[in-house]
């Protein structure tokens, strides 16, 4: 301990660091407090272990951490009673190790922009209190010191600092920054308020800032009812033991959706959670909530929170959570993931790796669980959480085999049937005639209800396909099926849809359907309309409009970024097949017409009326074909 005053300089092999410092942390000074505030909780919590451990016998007392300022002398003092520091601890600690620190830190990041991350983890915690100071003061005594035998520290941010022993009645830190010019924003109630409900709302020790509002009993009016007085208390900012840190033992439902509701207080309650605990070969803590999902996906990302001990780090969790469950919402907290270092570090590191890999294997593993425990229920939910089953399955390997035998399709029926399920219920009827399986799907139930009906006809099964990503899970699928093939129910006519070796005669001669082909020719003239005979079921539409399975994935493509050649299809106009149906009675109508005007009009009128059936027909068309349809039933 120093008898005296004594000065000294910081011995570091650089002029001064903290124009340094002040550069590589120039986006973030705010954490300045966060760092202060973490470094008082560690003493607090050194000082309580010491106690646990019997090596420390003294009276605890409060132990709350205080954080206030004074606008007038412009400060800001973070406070705590935790184990303090003898003047040789300070030496040892603020700048021996510190400057150690920040020489390596120097050395290794001088010439890297994105430096600003790593101040933690080279023990520069404390000096980032020189982003907003011009002159730090550090006023502690250690538990282990007498009263006499305080210290205090004061540096305005040269390498040069002066230490002198100084009477303190009371063990534990404090800091007092005193606010440089640029940094009086600081100075500030709702400014520090807000930067300390978002890095400390759940560290663990108390922290105490200003005063706040309370209204509480105070006797009883002359009715006989309680009256009630608004006094000034204590504002703590912060939950102490959030619902993470404890044991899902303990926990019950009502917990985690409160504990949401803290998190998120103006979403609506999520569909179920995964509380992760894990000690070896990393430790994690956390809580995943499933959300429902909005169709704004961008509104939904980023929300979970990423913690180092309680310490609140950041809400980009890109690289620690795997992509796809990037739309969950929770927290997670890991003293093991190098939450200080930066962006392209964090993803080569192992542990990262390691984490990523053990939070898909627990979300897997959770819906496994729900599917087997209680299906109908899982069902229920599917149409919630299916979005993030398929990105994961189109995205993640392991995922997908670990997926494949809860992930549902769900059909027009709206029953839903595992991969393995729906593969028996259609592989005899719907094999075609190379033996491949067709499996038949609808991307708008309403639009395509006319296909799905013939389909339903031939007791052909209809899955429904109407998300976001389904498009992609069908690539997936069709790549790990064997001998598997999708196609939109409008794709085709249905015998083309699922050729099967059987063939309808048609009942036209030649002569007779190149007359047929060329009157719906002339009568729809439409370039981006190929007009083809087809002879089908005489119960078949007579018309079917559609576009073939492979241009629609192809505009599908274009439209979801596929770029390149997909780009280019996208610019096409889209092309249809309009099949006539040669075995239809209207077939041999038309042509036992008369009149070729006749003829032309009642062909349009077919064709006009399969274009209604699939919300094709609008604007002068569909006035047209009401004008004509009138004439017609008059
Ligand atoms: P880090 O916290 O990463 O070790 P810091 O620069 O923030 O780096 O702090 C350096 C050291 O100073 C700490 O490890 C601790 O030993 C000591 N220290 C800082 N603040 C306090 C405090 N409030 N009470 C007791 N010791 C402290």
């Amino acid at each position: 301990m120093a008898e005296t005053m004594e000065k000294g300089s910081i011995s570091i092999n650089t002029e001064n660091i903290f124009p340094i410092i002040k550069k590589f942390l120039y986006s973030d000074h705010e954490i300045f407090l966060r760092e202060l505030v973490s470094n008082a909780v560690d003493a607090t919590q050194k000082l309580k272990k010491l106690a646990s451990m019997g090596e420390f016998n003294g009276e605890l007392g409060d132990l709350r951490i205080e954080v206030s300022f004074d606008k007038k002398k412009n400060t800001i003092t973070v406070s705590d009673r935790g184990i303090g520091m003898t003047g040789e601890e300070i030496k040892k600690y603020i700048n021996q190790i510190a400057f150690s620190g920040a020489t390596e830190f120097i050395e290794k990041f001088k010439d890297k922009a994105d430096a600003k991350d790593i101040i933690g983890k080279f023990g520069l915690g404390f000096y980032s209190a020189f982003m907003v100071s011009e002159r730090v003061m550090i006023h502690s005594r250690s538990y282990k010191a007498a009263e006499a035998e305080g210290a205090r520290w004061e540096c305005d941010g040269s390498t040069e600092f002066e230490l002198r022993p100084e009477t303190r009645s009371d063990r534990g830190t404090e800091v007092v920054l005193h606010i440089n010019k640029d940094s009086e924003e600081f100075l500030d109630e709702y400014r520090l308020k807000g930067i300390l409900e978002k890095y400390c709302k759940f560290l663990p020790v108390e922290i105490k800032f200003g005063k706040k509002d309370e209204s509480v009993e105070d006797g009883v009016d002359k009715d006989g009812k309680p009256k009630y007085t608004t006094v000034k208390k204590d504002r703590i900012i912060n939950n102490p033991s959030p619902l993470w840190t404890k044991s899902p033992n303990d926990l019950k439902d009502e917990d985690y959706i409160s504990f949401y509701k803290e998190l998120y207080p103006f979403a609506e309650d999520p569909l179920f959670w995964i509380h992760l605990n894990v000690d070896y070969p990393f430790n994690l803590t956390g809580i995943l909530y499933f959300p429902k999902v909005k169709n704004d996906f961008e509104l939904n990302k980023n929300k979970i929170q990423l913690y180092s001990r309680q310490v609140f780090i950041t809400d980009e969790v890109k690289d620690v959570v795997p992509d796809f469950l990037m739309l969950l919402h929770g927290v997670l907290d890991s003293p093991d993931i190098p939450l200080n270092v930066s962006r392209s570090y964090l993803q080569s590191d192992s542990n990262v790796k390691k984490i990523s890999q053990h939070i898909t294997k627990k979300v897997a593993d959770k819906l496994q669980e729900m599917f087997k425990k209680d299906r109908s229920d899982f069902e229920k939910k599917w149409d919630d959480i299916n979005i993030f089953v398929k990105y994961g399955m189109i995205s993640d390997e392991k995922f997908y085999d670990r997926a494949k035998d809860f992930a549902l399709l769900k059909n027009t029926q709206k029953k839903y049937y595992t991969l393995d399920e729906y593969r028996e219920y259609v592989k005899d009827l719907q094999a075609d005639k190379d033996k491949n399986i067709i499996y038949l799907y609808a991307s708008d139930p309403a639009k395509q209800h006319s296909f799905i009906e013939t389909a339903n006809l031939k007791a052909y099964d209809v899955i429904i396909f109407d998300g976001p990503l389904d498009s992609h899970f069908i690539n997936t699928l069709e790549q790990k099926l064997d001998k598997t093939q999708f196609r939109r129910v409008d794709s085709d006519t249905i015998d083309k849809l699922i050729v099967k070796d059987e063939k309808v005669e048609s009942v036209l001669s030649q002569a007779d359907q190149d007359k047929l082909k060329s009157i719906f020719e002339k009568a729809i003239s439409n370039a981006s309309m190929t007009v083809n005979m087809e002879s089908l079921a005489p119960d078949h539409l007579p018309v079917t409009v559609t576009m073939s399975e492979w241009a629609r994935r192809m505009k599908d493509m274009a439209r979801t970024g596929g770029g390149g050649m997909y780009g280019f299809m996208g610019a096409m106009p889209d092309q249809y097949t309009v099949s006539i149906n040669t075995n239809h009675k209207t077939a041999q109508r038309i042509l036992h017409l008369e009149n070729e005007d006749q003829q032309a009009q009642l062909a349009k009128q077919s064709y006009d009326l399969a274009l209604l059936s699939q919300g094709m027909l609008t604007g002068a068309d569909l006035t047209n074909f009401i004008k004509r349809s009138v004439e017609l039933v008059s």
